[in-house]
């Protein structure tokens, strides 16, 4: 077993004002590190072996409405939005330079919170230092535009302007990404936040910070709540300061935010969760189809938004797909970060883990069949095909990754998010079938189409009610494209040209350069 640190929190160069004598502030307000006003902590714990990461501050109510403070002050003295908008993207590009050079020590931190695999977590950086350089150059070329009015004597336009205060609260699965999606737009666009980082993996965000203050952002501009969602993350939505929310997380959480913004009128931006189908015709490239349906449901452990959890395949190659998908998913190897025989890695807590269990005892109970994992990873499973050796899956938070065949639409588990290492398998016949089995969800996030008929793939997507459809491939996205869901995962777009314009507001200037009286009243 490996006995190198992963990450310091206390010794990181990029958290060097969080820690000092022993005491821990974590809450970055008006530029300054500060402590939880009632001196609250949290231990932050390391998911793959149970070990402790760092201690953080634990925010209150009260810490979070005087971060909203500084950062309405702080928008209404107008200097950040004064900034011109080509100056605030050569910061973002310069964010994006920073996490690059930081990448490694950025990627332990995450690896560490999230108990995710290095590697991952690398690429996770790469990724994230893409949306920064994205939206740092997006934020020149996207000053609104000019409008035709029809008279030789208007100049009529529409100024892209900030929203202002924006609450931004995000998860934990892809902790620094999810940040970066809205904090880029955000300020590329001129508007001051407060952010509140899940509350289980809150080291990158902070990072972060003291990137954005080493890149230009100024004082009061950023700022970084960590503590829990009812607590700390609940004046994100009802106070009256804060004019927008984003938020990233799950169906109930966002429904409640949204609920609670609405007493205030705020512009409200929701990115849930998703149960994304793959369907996969006979037609399909077989081998690549079984190889990305393994990437679909297990990478991350199937912490993934977009996790292909849902698999749908054409009743004619059932038996032969799924005795391919089981015969490689027996083969999975688990592991920690810094196991480099693991493909995939723990889930987020010993909580997340066992609501992941009684997904699958349910679907037992109704009548599915586990054809594989189904369990608890236990001392048993590091001798067992899992097992590298390296870790002892014990002691985290690890299950195993499963597959259950026989999934029928009485059954809860085809309709409920696992956010774990399991997928479905159900059977359709023909094109109509398999669109109408895609599309009975009330999530509508993702979804992926496997067939060698460019006509079949685009006849099915046409009529797929998912924000990003796949063709012949699993999980790819790209900044510049949006990203977001249809029906309950969302009402909002991330990413791409929409994904600044949600933190714009669109004002309409019609100027007159020929004042005339109008004559419309006579008196
Ligand atoms: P969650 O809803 O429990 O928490 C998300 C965030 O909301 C956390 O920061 C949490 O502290 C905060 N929160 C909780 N209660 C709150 C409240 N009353 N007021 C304000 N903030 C509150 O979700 P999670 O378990 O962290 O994340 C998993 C979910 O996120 C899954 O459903 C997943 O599908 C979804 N997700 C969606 C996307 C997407 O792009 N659509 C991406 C990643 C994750």
């Amino acid at each position: 077993m490996s006995t190198e640190k992963l990450f310091d929190p206390a010794a990181s160069p990029l958290l060097k004002d969080v820690h000092n004598d022993d005491a821990v502030a974590s809450l970055f307000i008006d530029g300054q590190w500060q402590p939880a006003a009632d001196g609250e902590t949290r231990t932050i714990i390391n998911p793959a072996d149970g070990s402790e990461v760092g201690i953080v501050s634990e925010a209150s109510e009260k810490d979070t409405i005087r971060a909203i403070e500084v950062a309405r002050r702080t928008f209404d003295n107008g200097e950040w939005r004064a900034v011109p908008a080509v100056e605030r993207g050569k910061i973002l590009v310069k964010v994006a330079d920073l996490i690059r050079e930081n990448k490694s020590e950025f990627a332990r931190a995450e690896a560490a919170d999230t108990g995710k695999r290095l590697p991952e977590a690398e690429a996770d950086m790469d990724d994230i230092a893409d949306s920064f350089d994205y939206f740092g150059t997006l934020a020149g070329h996207a000053a609104g535009r000019v409008v035709d009015a029809g008279d030789p004597n208007v100049r009529s336009r529409i100024d892209a302007e900030p929203v202002g205060v924006c609450g931004l609260i995000t998860p934990w699965n892809y902790p620094l990404l999810q940040v970066a999606w809205k904090v880029a737009p955000a300020l590329a666009a001129g508007n001051t936040f407060v952010l509140k980082q899940a509350e289980l993996t809150p080291h990158t965000a902070m990072m972060l910070m003291t990137v954005l203050t080493e890149a230009g952002v100024p004082a009061g501009v950023a700022n970084l709540i960590t503590g829990a969602g009812a607590t700390a993350g609940n004046p994100l939505s009802t106070h009256p300061d804060v004019d927008m929310v984003s938020f990233t997380g799950g169906l109930v959480t966002g429904k409640l935010v949204a609920k609670q913004a609405a007493e205030t009128v705020k512009r409200v931006a929701l990115e849930l969760g998703g149960k994304n189908p793959n369907v996969i015709f006979a037609d399909a490239d077989f081998d690549a189809a079984v190889d990305n349906a393994l990437n679909g449901g297990f990478v991350h452990s199937g912490q993934v938004c977009s996790a292909g959890a849902r698999i749908i395949v054409e009743e004619s190659i059932h038996e032969k797909f799924v005795d391919e998908l089981v015969r490689r998913t027996a083969a999975i190897k688990l592991g920690g970060p810094l196991d480099e025989a693991a493909e995939t890695g723990a889930l987020i807590s010993a909580e997340h883990r066992d609501k992941v269990a009684a997904y699958v005892d349910r679907a037992r109970e109704q009548g599915a069949d586990i054809r594989i994992g189904g369990k608890i990873a236990d001392e048993a499973d590091n001798h067992g095909p899992h097992g590298t050796g390296n870790t002892d899956l014990s002691k985290g938070y690890f299950y195993l990754p499963t597959v259950i065949d026989g999934a029928t639409r009485e059954m809860d588990c085809v309709y409920d998010e696992a956010f774990g290492p399991v997928v479905t398998v159900e059977t359709f016949r023909t094109e109509d079938e398999a669109v109408a089995i895609a599309n009975d969800t009330e999530y509508g996030l993702a979804g992926a189409v496997w067939t060698s008929d460019a006509g079949k793939a685009e006849r099915v997507t046409a009529r797929l009610r998912h924000g990003t459809i796949w063709i012949n491939d699993f999980h790819p996205y790209l900044p510049q494209a949006e990203w977001g869901g249809m029906k309950q995962s969302g009402n909002g777009r991330e990413l791409g040209p929409t994904g600044l314009a949600e933190y714009q507001e669109q004002k309409h200037v019609y100027h007159n350069i020929a004042p005339a009286v109008t004559g419309w009243f006579q008196g």
